[in-house]
């Protein structure tokens, strides 16, 4: 079926979203032996393909679009996957079992899995809307912005501002830096990645982008997008009040989880959509996963938190697969992420949410170390800088759920990980 065909009135499986939970869930229910129709509906019009390197390899152009592509195009017609692309679902009759398109078509299935992702959280300031204000959440984004950045200009680098320091800012602002632009990154919070990480990888990360030449405003704010009457972005005002001349900003403030239609149709849910352990949603023969999902997650306690990462969709995917292959597993996977930015290689395991303690392994100043986050004595996550060693180890840990550890061990990075099993 290609982008324009009609898509089938009706799918045994039908998926919405295209990205990376959706096109694995296609995949495993091939694997595991599902023989019924599968139908992916996206709004995307490219194949499915990887979002993590719109952020870093694609966009500072050393991978091409084929080398992020999921699979080859030819691997979905081979496997009987429908790809309707170009394509929204605006609503969902549970009761009838059939959803609405974009298009205004409709489609029947029997089990319906949503995998929406999230839609950027847009900037609400004035001037939000001129030209040469860029999100990075899908292909066209990034190309948008590979495309201004190769514009003709006066042969001054650009100047970009990346409003936003979580890992889509820090990764946009190192992509900009090695493609010879002057960069100012402007977070709100008082560190980098508060979100997510504690005070000494904020630091470090912090320290790094300065040392690239980064201009870090921390504790500052966006009042408004300055620019020039055609509609282009001249510079950014300042919470101080500071005017800021810049030729594109950045912006990497989040996501919005996309399930309205999945709400409207009744589903519960306050921050997303809400899935049990194996991510059916509230209404019969409808599923969710990926950043979009809910659920009760072991690794933070048994808190319902949502996961905005490869591994929690790709592995949300699978638990689906098998719960409409008949297998009903909980999803229990371990939580893993990673970053590039510069030569620096992050690789976190687990979910630091709610530690009181943290151990460093190494020293930051020789680029390589690990954070230890403990509760209460117990390893609860461990963001690995270009240590990789500790990243397989730690991830052991985890998953084996090591009680207490001897902090002195923990902290001496010539001791390996393993060894504290
Ligand atoms: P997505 O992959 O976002 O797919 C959702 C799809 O659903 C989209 O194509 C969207 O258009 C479509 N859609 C939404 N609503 C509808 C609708 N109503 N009808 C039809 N289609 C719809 N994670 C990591 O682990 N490591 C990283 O280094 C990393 N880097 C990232 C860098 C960037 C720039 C981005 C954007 C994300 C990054 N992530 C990273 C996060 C990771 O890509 C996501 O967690 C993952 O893609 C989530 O998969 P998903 O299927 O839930 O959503």
């Amino acid at each position: 079926m290609n982008e324009r065909d009609e898509p089938p009135a009706s799918a045994d499986v039908v998926i919405v979203g295209t990205g990376h939970g959706g096109a694995q869930v296609a995949i495993a229910l091939r694997q595991q032996g599902h023989e019924g129709s599968i139908l992916m509906i996206g709004r995307d019009t490219s194949p499915p393909y990887e979002r993590p390197p719109l952020s870093k390899e694609y966009l500072a152009g050393e991978k091409g679009f084929e080398r992020i592509m999921i699979r080859p195009e030819k691997f979905w017609a081979d496997k009987r996957i429908d790809l309707a692309l170009g394509r929204g679902v605006t609503a969902i009759d549970p009761i009838r079992h059939e959803v609405t398109l974009s298009d205004g078509g409709k489609v029947g299935y029997r089990k319906l899995i949503w995998s929406g992702g999230g839609d950027p959280r847009r900037l609400s300031c004035p001037g939000a809307g001129l030209k040469g204000v860029f999100y990075v959440r899908d292909r066209r984004d990034a190309d948008a912005m590979m495309a201004a950045l190769a514009a003709e200009t006066t042969g001054e680098p650009k100047k970009a501002v990346v409003i936003g320091g979580g890992y889509i800012g820090l990764e946009a602002a190192a992509v900009l830096r090695k493609l010879g632009c002057e960069v100012m990154l402007v977070e709100l919070q008082k560190r980098l990645l508060a979100r997510v990480a504690g005070e000494e990888l904020s630091r470090f990360y912090e320290e790094e982008h300065r040392r690239q030449g980064v201009d870090v405003r921390l504790g500052t704010g966006v009042e408004e997008i300055l620019g020039e009457e055609a509609g282009r972005v001249t510079g950014v005002r300042l919470s101080g009040g500071e005017e800021v001349s810049c030729d594109m900003v950045v912006v990497g403030i989040g996501i919005v989880p996309a399930v309205a239609p999945l709400i409207a149709a009744g589903a519960a849910g306050s921050n997303g959509v809400d899935v049990d352990f194996c991510c059916r949603t509230t209404l019969d023969d409808i599923y969710a996963i990926g950043d979009c999902a809910a659920h009760a997650n072991p690794y933070a306690g048994s808190a319902v938190i949502r996961l905005e990462s490869v591994q929690n969709a790709h592995d949300m995917a699978n638990t689906v697969a098998r719960a409409i292959m008949g297998e009903k597993e909980p999803y229990d996977a371990l939580p893993w992420f990673w970053s590039n930015q510069y030569d620096l290689k992050l690789q976190t395991a687990g979910l630091s949410l709610g530690y009181d303690e943290t151990v460093l392994r190494g020293d930051p100043a020789t680029r390589r170390f690990t954070v230890v986050y403990l509760k209460e004595g117990r390893p609860i996550a461990f963001d690995c800088v270009n240590t990789m060693k500790d990243y397989v180890q730690g991830r052991k840990l985890l998953e084996q759920g090591v009680e207490k550890v001897d902090r002195a061990l923990l902290a001496d990075p010539e001791i390996p990980l393993k060894d504290l099993l």
